[in-house]
């Protein structure tokens, strides 16, 4: 996994600051590891349930100066 704390911002060149994305729809469930921002790829297989299995979690960083937002995929 690439480290997503050394980044520079592609715009500006400020430093970057780790950031969590909350998901408002889901404040009212209990905090859990699905409470992770994560995603899926086309070729996702669901389970027998229906169900999206993740491909992993989603990371953010954000730009100290100009603000802008860079989302990074961990493969789990
Ligand atoms: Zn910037």
């Amino acid at each position: 996994m690439t480290s997503t704390t050394e980044r520079k911002c592609p715009d500006c060149n400020a430093s970057m600051v780790p950031i969590s994305i909350i998901d408002r729809s889901r404040l009212n469930e209990i905090q859990s590891a699905d409470s992770v921002l994560s995603y899926t790829t086309p070729d996702t297989r669901r389970g027998w349930l229906g169900d999206l299995k993740a491909e992993g979690t989603v990371s953010a960083v954000a730009c100290s100066q100009c603000g802008r937002i860079l989302l990074f995929a961990n493969k789990s």
